[in-house]
Protein backbone atom coordinates (compact mmCIF):
# COMPACT_ATOMS: atom_id res chain seq x y z
CA UNK A 1 0.00 0.00 0.00
CA UNK A 2 1.34 3.58 -0.86
CA UNK A 3 1.68 5.88 1.68
CA UNK A 4 -0.25 9.00 0.74
CA UNK A 5 0.58 12.27 1.12
CA UNK A 6 -1.24 14.08 3.91
CA UNK A 7 -0.85 18.27 4.83
CA UNK A 8 -0.44 17.81 8.38
CA UNK A 9 1.37 14.41 8.62
CA UNK A 10 0.93 13.00 12.52
CA UNK A 11 4.31 11.19 14.19
CA UNK A 12 2.58 7.90 13.60
CA UNK A 13 1.98 8.53 9.93
CA UNK A 14 5.66 9.15 9.80
CA UNK A 15 6.49 6.12 11.82
CA UNK A 16 4.69 3.67 9.22
CA UNK A 17 6.25 5.83 6.31
CA UNK A 18 9.27 5.09 7.91
CA UNK A 19 8.31 1.17 7.93
CA UNK A 20 7.36 1.21 4.90
CA UNK A 21 10.59 2.93 3.33
CA UNK A 22 12.39 0.47 5.51
CA UNK A 23 10.76 -2.83 3.80
CA UNK A 24 11.11 -1.56 0.58
CA UNK A 25 15.19 -1.15 1.12
CA UNK A 26 15.19 -4.38 2.76
CA UNK A 27 13.42 -6.30 0.10
CA UNK A 28 15.32 -4.67 -2.76
CA UNK A 29 19.32 -4.79 -4.04
CA UNK A 30 19.99 -1.67 -6.59
CA UNK A 31 19.13 1.65 -5.57
CA UNK A 32 19.79 4.25 -7.66
CA UNK A 33 19.62 7.61 -5.52
CA UNK A 34 18.34 11.04 -7.28
CA UNK A 35 17.98 14.63 -6.43
CA UNK A 36 17.31 17.93 -7.79
CA UNK A 37 19.00 19.74 -10.51
CA UNK A 38 21.83 22.40 -9.54
CA UNK A 39 22.07 19.83 -5.78
CA UNK A 40 22.44 22.06 -2.55
CA UNK A 41 24.22 20.99 0.41
CA UNK A 42 20.86 18.96 1.56
CA UNK A 43 20.70 16.89 -1.97
CA UNK A 44 24.08 15.90 -1.52
CA UNK A 45 24.22 15.30 1.86
CA UNK A 46 21.35 13.45 1.91
CA UNK A 47 22.34 11.55 -0.95
CA UNK A 48 25.42 10.24 0.55
CA UNK A 49 24.09 9.68 3.78
CA UNK A 50 21.88 7.23 2.44
CA UNK A 51 24.38 5.72 -0.28
CA UNK A 52 26.65 5.33 2.47
CA UNK A 53 24.14 3.43 4.89
CA UNK A 54 22.73 1.29 1.67
CA UNK A 55 25.74 0.37 1.21
CA UNK A 56 26.93 -0.79 4.69
CA UNK A 57 23.92 -3.17 4.32
CA UNK A 58 25.84 -4.86 0.81
CA UNK A 59 23.18 -2.91 -1.43
CA UNK A 60 24.56 -2.04 -4.96
CA UNK A 61 23.82 2.05 -4.84
CA UNK A 62 24.59 4.18 -7.68
CA UNK A 63 23.97 8.43 -7.33
CA UNK A 64 22.88 10.65 -10.42
CA UNK A 65 22.19 14.06 -10.37
CA UNK A 66 21.76 16.52 -13.85
CA UNK A 67 24.55 18.95 -12.37
CA UNK A 68 27.62 18.57 -10.67
CA UNK A 69 27.80 19.45 -6.67
CA UNK A 70 28.51 22.97 -5.27
CA UNK A 71 32.32 22.93 -5.10
CA UNK A 72 33.02 23.65 -1.92
CA UNK A 73 31.63 20.50 -1.09
CA UNK A 74 33.48 18.24 -3.76
CA UNK A 75 36.42 17.60 -0.96
CA UNK A 76 33.47 15.59 1.05
CA UNK A 77 33.10 11.52 1.16
CA UNK A 78 32.29 10.66 -2.23
CA UNK A 79 30.64 13.54 -3.62
CA UNK A 80 33.08 13.02 -6.93
CA UNK A 81 31.27 9.19 -7.47
CA UNK A 82 28.00 11.15 -8.42
CA UNK A 83 27.46 10.77 -11.56
CA UNK A 84 26.07 13.72 -13.34
CA UNK A 85 23.40 13.00 -16.42
CA UNK A 86 20.46 14.05 -17.99
CA UNK A 87 18.98 10.95 -18.06
CA UNK A 88 18.67 7.73 -15.74
CA UNK A 89 19.76 4.45 -17.54
CA UNK A 90 20.87 0.79 -15.70
CA UNK A 91 19.02 -1.89 -13.79
CA UNK A 92 17.27 -0.96 -10.78
CA UNK A 93 15.15 -2.37 -8.18
CA UNK A 94 14.01 1.09 -6.83
CA UNK A 95 14.94 4.67 -7.48
CA UNK A 96 15.05 6.83 -4.29
CA UNK A 97 14.01 10.60 -5.01
CA UNK A 98 14.97 13.44 -2.50
CA UNK A 99 14.41 16.62 -2.19
CA UNK A 100 12.07 16.97 -4.84
CA UNK A 101 8.85 18.38 -4.66
CA UNK A 102 7.96 16.72 -8.36
CA UNK A 103 10.13 14.48 -10.11
CA UNK A 104 10.32 16.77 -13.00
CA UNK A 105 12.81 19.25 -10.05
CA UNK A 106 15.21 16.12 -10.66
CA UNK A 107 15.85 17.70 -14.50
CA UNK A 108 16.82 13.77 -15.19
CA UNK A 109 14.61 11.65 -17.55
CA UNK A 110 13.46 8.26 -17.42
CA UNK A 111 13.34 7.72 -13.52
CA UNK A 112 9.37 6.97 -14.07
CA UNK A 113 10.37 3.47 -14.68
CA UNK A 114 11.00 2.15 -11.77
CA UNK A 115 9.62 1.69 -8.13
CA UNK A 116 10.34 5.36 -6.66
CA UNK A 117 10.70 6.15 -3.09
CA UNK A 118 10.07 9.64 -2.54
CA UNK A 119 11.23 11.71 0.49
CA UNK A 120 11.33 15.37 0.68
CA UNK A 121 10.45 18.16 3.04
CA UNK A 122 9.43 20.49 0.72
CA UNK A 123 5.57 22.09 1.15
CA UNK A 124 3.29 21.10 -1.78
CA UNK A 125 5.01 17.50 -2.31
CA UNK A 126 2.99 16.07 -5.55
CA UNK A 127 3.39 12.37 -4.47
CA UNK A 128 5.01 11.03 -7.34
CA UNK A 129 6.39 7.64 -5.64
CA UNK A 130 5.26 4.27 -5.32
CA UNK A 131 6.50 5.29 -1.89
CA UNK A 132 5.81 9.02 -0.78
CA UNK A 133 7.19 10.49 2.73
CA UNK A 134 6.74 13.88 3.15
CA UNK A 135 7.20 15.95 6.17
CA UNK A 136 7.19 19.37 6.11
CA UNK A 137 8.69 19.77 9.38
CA UNK A 138 11.91 18.33 8.91
CA UNK A 139 14.55 21.30 8.46
CA UNK A 140 16.43 19.36 6.05
CA UNK A 141 15.67 16.21 3.98
CA UNK A 142 18.95 14.85 5.91
CA UNK A 143 16.45 14.79 9.08
CA UNK A 144 14.64 12.00 7.40
CA UNK A 145 17.48 10.27 5.71
CA UNK A 146 18.62 10.10 9.71
CA UNK A 147 15.42 8.71 10.30
CA UNK A 148 15.27 5.86 7.77
CA UNK A 149 18.85 4.72 8.46
CA UNK A 150 17.83 4.43 12.23
CA UNK A 151 15.06 2.25 10.88
CA UNK A 152 17.47 0.49 9.01
CA UNK A 153 19.38 0.25 12.09
CA UNK A 154 22.88 0.86 10.08
CA UNK A 155 25.62 2.18 12.59
CA UNK A 156 26.11 5.60 12.16
CA UNK A 157 29.75 6.08 10.94
CA UNK A 158 31.79 8.93 10.77
CA UNK A 159 30.89 9.57 7.07
CA UNK A 160 27.32 9.22 7.24
CA UNK A 161 26.98 11.51 10.16
CA UNK A 162 29.31 14.12 8.14
CA UNK A 163 26.74 14.11 5.33
CA UNK A 164 23.81 13.94 7.44
CA UNK A 165 25.36 17.44 9.27
CA UNK A 166 26.02 18.86 5.89
CA UNK A 167 22.69 18.56 4.64
CA UNK A 168 21.22 19.89 8.28
CA UNK A 169 23.86 22.91 8.45
CA UNK A 170 23.02 23.88 4.69
CA UNK A 171 19.35 23.45 5.02
CA UNK A 172 18.52 25.71 8.24
CA UNK A 173 21.08 28.29 6.84
CA UNK A 174 23.77 27.79 9.81
CA UNK A 175 21.16 27.45 12.02
CA UNK A 176 18.96 30.80 11.04
CA UNK A 177 15.54 29.45 9.69
CA UNK A 178 12.38 28.71 11.39
CA UNK A 179 12.81 25.27 10.09
CA UNK A 180 14.46 24.25 13.36
CA UNK A 181 13.50 22.22 15.82
CA UNK A 182 14.58 20.15 18.80
CA UNK A 183 15.01 17.34 17.05
CA UNK A 184 17.37 18.99 14.58
CA UNK A 185 19.63 19.58 17.50
CA UNK A 186 18.78 15.95 18.97
CA UNK A 187 19.95 14.50 15.39
CA UNK A 188 23.28 17.00 15.80
CA UNK A 189 24.22 15.70 19.08
CA UNK A 190 24.23 12.34 17.78
CA UNK A 191 26.20 13.08 14.85
CA UNK A 192 29.08 14.71 16.79
CA UNK A 193 28.78 11.68 19.19
CA UNK A 194 29.20 9.80 15.72
CA UNK A 195 32.33 11.76 15.18
CA UNK A 196 31.50 14.73 13.15
CA UNK A 197 33.68 17.43 13.81
CA UNK A 198 31.95 20.95 13.25
CA UNK A 199 34.08 23.73 13.06
CA UNK A 200 35.99 21.52 10.45
CA UNK A 201 32.85 21.12 8.39
CA UNK A 202 31.74 24.74 8.58
CA UNK A 203 35.35 25.99 7.48
CA UNK A 204 35.21 23.55 4.69
CA UNK A 205 32.02 24.83 3.06
CA UNK A 206 32.16 28.45 3.99
CA UNK A 207 35.58 29.52 4.12
CA UNK A 208 36.59 27.58 1.08
CA UNK A 209 36.44 30.96 -1.35
CA UNK A 210 38.57 31.47 -4.00
CA UNK A 211 39.70 35.24 -4.19
CA UNK A 212 37.39 35.72 -7.60
CA UNK A 213 34.41 34.13 -5.78
CA UNK A 214 34.78 37.21 -2.89
CA UNK A 215 35.39 39.82 -5.40
CA UNK A 216 32.47 38.63 -7.01
CA UNK A 217 30.54 39.09 -4.15
CA UNK A 218 31.93 42.33 -3.48
CA UNK A 219 31.02 43.83 -6.99
CA UNK A 220 27.30 42.29 -6.96
CA UNK A 221 26.94 43.80 -3.21
CA UNK A 222 28.35 47.02 -4.37
CA UNK A 223 25.36 47.12 -6.98
CA UNK A 224 22.48 46.16 -4.07
CA UNK A 225 19.52 47.91 -4.79
CA UNK A 226 17.14 48.66 -2.29
CA UNK A 227 13.41 48.85 -2.18
CA UNK A 228 10.21 49.11 0.21
CA UNK A 229 12.10 51.54 1.85
CA UNK A 230 15.42 49.08 2.67
CA UNK A 231 13.21 45.98 3.36
CA UNK A 232 13.86 44.50 0.11
CA UNK A 233 17.20 43.68 -1.14
CA UNK A 234 17.54 43.37 -4.78
CA UNK A 235 20.54 42.12 -6.58
CA UNK A 236 21.19 40.66 -9.66
CA UNK A 237 24.86 39.01 -11.55
CA UNK A 238 25.66 38.69 -15.04
CA UNK A 239 28.46 36.95 -16.83
CA UNK A 240 30.24 39.92 -17.45
CA UNK A 241 30.92 41.01 -13.98
CA UNK A 242 31.65 37.12 -12.91
CA UNK A 243 34.42 37.33 -15.63
CA UNK A 244 35.95 40.89 -14.56
CA UNK A 245 35.47 39.41 -11.23
CA UNK A 246 37.59 36.78 -11.69
CA UNK A 247 34.99 34.48 -10.15
CA UNK A 248 33.13 31.45 -11.42
CA UNK A 249 30.05 31.99 -12.90
CA UNK A 250 28.14 28.23 -11.07
CA UNK A 251 29.47 29.41 -7.76
CA UNK A 252 27.38 32.16 -6.32
CA UNK A 253 25.75 29.93 -3.65
CA UNK A 254 25.88 31.89 -0.27
CA UNK A 255 26.10 35.07 -2.67
CA UNK A 256 21.92 35.77 -1.28
CA UNK A 257 22.05 35.34 2.09
CA UNK A 258 24.38 37.98 3.13
CA UNK A 259 21.80 41.31 2.42
CA UNK A 260 19.84 39.23 5.25
CA UNK A 261 22.97 40.14 7.70
CA UNK A 262 21.56 44.35 7.52
CA UNK A 263 19.52 44.29 10.52
CA UNK A 264 16.63 46.60 8.31
CA UNK A 265 16.64 43.68 5.12
CA UNK A 266 13.73 41.78 5.54
CA UNK A 267 14.07 39.71 2.07
CA UNK A 268 16.15 39.29 -0.32
CA UNK A 269 15.69 38.27 -4.64
CA UNK A 270 18.94 37.88 -6.82
CA UNK A 271 18.86 37.25 -10.05
CA UNK A 272 20.95 35.36 -11.80
CA UNK A 273 20.82 35.89 -16.01
CA UNK A 274 21.75 32.42 -17.30
CA UNK A 275 20.57 33.45 -21.14
CA UNK A 276 19.43 36.87 -22.81
CA UNK A 277 15.38 37.37 -20.96
CA UNK A 278 16.26 33.99 -18.56
CA UNK A 279 16.50 34.24 -15.09
CA UNK A 280 17.39 32.41 -12.00
CA UNK A 281 16.01 33.28 -9.39
CA UNK A 282 16.34 33.31 -5.92
CA UNK A 283 14.56 34.41 -2.69
CA UNK A 284 15.33 34.81 1.12
CA UNK A 285 13.43 36.24 3.92
CA UNK A 286 13.48 36.66 7.63
CA UNK A 287 10.68 35.17 10.32
CA UNK A 288 7.00 35.30 8.82
CA UNK A 289 7.71 36.40 5.41
CA UNK A 290 6.99 33.27 2.97
CA UNK A 291 8.55 33.73 -0.12
CA UNK A 292 7.83 30.04 -1.48
CA UNK A 293 4.04 31.96 -1.90
CA UNK A 294 6.28 34.80 -3.97
CA UNK A 295 8.18 31.46 -5.95
CA UNK A 296 5.03 29.34 -6.77
CA UNK A 297 3.34 32.30 -8.10
CA UNK A 298 6.11 32.11 -11.04
CA UNK A 299 5.82 28.18 -11.43
CA UNK A 300 8.76 27.50 -8.46
CA UNK A 301 8.35 26.76 -4.85
CA UNK A 302 11.24 25.96 -1.63
CA UNK A 303 10.73 26.97 1.78
CA UNK A 304 9.20 29.70 3.66
CA UNK A 305 12.45 31.24 3.93
CA UNK A 306 14.57 29.80 1.21
CA UNK A 307 12.81 29.31 -2.63
CA UNK A 308 13.33 29.61 -5.98
CA UNK A 309 12.04 29.81 -9.69
CA UNK A 310 13.11 30.75 -13.25
CA UNK A 311 11.55 33.93 -15.09
CA UNK A 312 11.54 34.93 -18.36
CA UNK A 313 11.07 38.42 -20.04
CA UNK A 314 13.12 41.88 -20.06
CA UNK A 315 14.87 42.64 -16.97
CA UNK A 316 13.21 45.65 -16.18
CA UNK A 317 9.83 43.75 -16.21
CA UNK A 318 10.63 40.93 -14.49
CA UNK A 319 12.40 42.99 -11.67
CA UNK A 320 9.26 44.78 -11.25
CA UNK A 321 6.82 41.79 -11.12
CA UNK A 322 8.28 39.83 -8.65
CA UNK A 323 9.38 43.08 -6.48
CA UNK A 324 5.92 43.86 -6.16
CA UNK A 325 5.08 40.40 -4.75
CA UNK A 326 7.60 40.27 -2.41
CA UNK A 327 6.72 43.82 -1.61
CA UNK A 328 3.22 42.15 -0.30
CA UNK A 329 5.20 38.88 1.01
CA UNK A 330 6.87 41.27 3.42
CA UNK A 331 3.81 43.59 4.45
CA UNK A 332 1.84 39.71 5.30
CA UNK A 333 4.79 38.72 7.35
CA UNK A 334 5.23 41.59 9.33
CA UNK A 335 1.73 41.84 10.21
CA UNK A 336 1.69 38.22 10.82
CA UNK A 337 4.99 38.62 13.41
CA UNK A 338 2.97 41.35 14.99
CA UNK A 339 -0.09 39.07 15.93
CA UNK A 340 2.76 36.57 17.17
CA UNK A 341 2.06 36.18 20.96
P1 LIG B 1 18.05 28.29 -4.22
O1 LIG B 1 17.66 29.72 -4.15
O2 LIG B 1 19.16 27.99 -3.26
O3 LIG B 1 18.29 27.82 -5.61
O4 LIG B 1 16.79 27.46 -3.73
C1 LIG B 1 16.23 27.65 -2.45
C2 LIG B 1 15.15 26.63 -2.20
O5 LIG B 1 14.11 26.76 -3.18
C3 LIG B 1 15.60 25.17 -2.29
O6 LIG B 1 14.89 24.45 -1.32
C4 LIG B 1 15.19 24.74 -3.67
O7 LIG B 1 14.94 23.39 -3.71
C5 LIG B 1 13.93 25.57 -3.91
N1 LIG B 1 13.82 25.95 -5.33
C6 LIG B 1 14.70 26.71 -6.04
N2 LIG B 1 14.30 26.84 -7.31
C7 LIG B 1 13.15 26.14 -7.44
C8 LIG B 1 12.26 25.90 -8.54
O8 LIG B 1 12.45 26.36 -9.67
N3 LIG B 1 11.18 25.11 -8.28
C9 LIG B 1 10.92 24.60 -7.02
N4 LIG B 1 9.83 23.84 -6.86
N5 LIG B 1 11.74 24.82 -5.98
C10 LIG B 1 12.84 25.57 -6.16
MN1 LIG C 1 16.31 20.56 1.66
Amino acid sequence: MPVTQVPTTRSSDHASAVAQIKDAILSRQRFLICSHARPDGDSIGSQLALAYALRALGKHVDIVNKDPAPPPLMAFPGVRTIRVAETAEGEYDAAVVLECSELARTGVTGLERYFLINIDHHPGNAGFGRLNWFNGDAAACAEMVFDVIEALDVPMSVEIATHVYVGILTDTGSFHYSSISPRTFDICRQLVEAGVDPPRVARSIFDSNSLGRLKLFGAVLSSIELEDDGRLAVVRVDRAMAASAGGNYEDTEGLINLPLTVREIQAVVFFKEMDARDYRVSLRSKGEIDVCAVAKRFGGGGHKNASGCTVRGEYAEVRARLTREIVAAIRRGLAAERDLP
